[in-house]
């Protein structure tokens, strides 16, 4: 086996958050691999995105360069990829596991006559390969799965299973191939970029947030919770029912279907742990839980936990609070 190439995600010269965590776990996996770890970002005009990646330990940063790839189309990303792979014989390829990844890269593993294992949480290795742990069912269950045949093999990580911060630091030169690529490849033409609805809070970028689930159990009592984020300066937000009820606006909702976030305090507040809600949160840095029943899954991830009726411990804490 010859090495890793993490192939890390970047839109207008800024790389996705969850890139970096795909970069983390490629780390690990090559160190316990004992393989050599590469990167790669696509796009055009990527040498100061790439660049940004020059300071962590990874062996070269390819920055793989053309103006068919300027707007990302799963043709020209899969082409390009296809191309590199082949060029540097990769072992494992590691992808964050976002929208974009999932669009393109079945396809690009297809296109080698190989797998890929997506939705990846977890890992190990075991006789000197790697066995990666998966979601499927929604979340639902978990399997172990390790890929059989030759390689490259392709799997994607899902948010918050490795930490940025987790990342080496060292020096890593940056090399800029052009792939062969020509307009007649390219079956899409990307349009503009849009939202639907404009977000006006941006969950990702808060370093405090203060999290509210049914355990609220009606809209009157949300000003509870938000006394307390008040008292720390967060930024609120709430599980999904929450959100689907009307109590708090969609986009303050944490989750699968919301908005993934990392602060560095995450305060749940009457939220079970559902997987959906856990994988928008469990990257955060520092977890609190309160909940009043002591088996609740949110307390596997939690740093601290409250094991107690939110209604006797927000109103105690906002207290201390502003005491303090
Ligand atoms: C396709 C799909 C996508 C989904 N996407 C998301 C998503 O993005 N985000 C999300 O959050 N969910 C999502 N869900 C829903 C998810 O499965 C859960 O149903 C949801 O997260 C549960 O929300 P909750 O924890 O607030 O409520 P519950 O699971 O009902 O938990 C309430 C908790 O409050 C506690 N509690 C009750 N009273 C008190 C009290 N007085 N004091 C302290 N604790 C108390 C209870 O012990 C319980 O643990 C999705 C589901 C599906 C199928």
């Amino acid at each position: 086996m010859s090495a890793i190439l993490a192939v890390l995600e970047q839109r207008d010269g800024v790389l996705h958050r969850m890139s970096l965590e795909a970069l983390a776990a490629a780390q690990q996996f090559g160190a316990e691999l004992h393989l050599p770890v590469f990167a790669a970002v696509l796009g055009h005009g990527v040498e100061a995105v790439a660049q940004t990646l020059a300071g962590y330990d990874v062996e070269k940063i390819h920055a793989v360069d053309h103006e068919l790839l300027a707007s990302y189309t799963p043709d020209g990303y899969a082409i390009a990829l296809k191309q590199l792979i082949e060029s540097h014989r990769s072992g494992y390829v590691i992808f964050p596991h976002t929208y974009q990844v999932r669009d393109f890269a079945p396809k690009l593993a297809t296109a080698l006559g190989r797998v890929l294992i997506g939705d990846v949480v977890g890992h190990r290795v075991e006789n000197g390969a790697l066995v990666l742990v998966r979601r499927l069912f929604q979340g639902k269950i978990n399997a172990d799965m390790r890929f059989e045949g030759e390689p490259p093999y392709f799997a994607s990580i899902q948010a918050g299973a490795f930490r940025a911060d987790a990342l080496r630091s060292g020096t890593a030169k940056v090399e800029k191939t052009t792939p062969d690529l020509r307009p007649e490849q390219i079956r899409t033409k990307p349009l503009d970029l849009f939202r639907e609805s404009q977000r006006a809070v941006d969950l990702s970028t808060a370093e405090l947030i203060v999290s509210v689930g049914r355990g609220i159990k009606e809209a009157g009592n949300i000003p509870i919770v938000q006394k307390l984020a008040e008292a720390l300066g967060a930024e609120l937000a709430a599980s999904r029912p929450i959100c689907d009820n009307g109590w708090l606006p969609m986009e303050r909702q944490v989750g699968s279907s919301g908005q993934t976030v990392s602060p560095k305090l995450y305060l749940a507040v009457g939220i079970s742990g559902a997987i959906q809600h856990l994988v928008g949160m469990k990257g955060s840095k520092t977890i609190v839980a309160i909940n009043k029943d002591p088996e609740a899954p949110i307390f596997e991830v939690a740093d601290y936990g409250i094991v107690g009726d939110l209604f006797e411990v927000v109103p105690a804490l906002v207290e201390a609070l502003k005491k303090g």
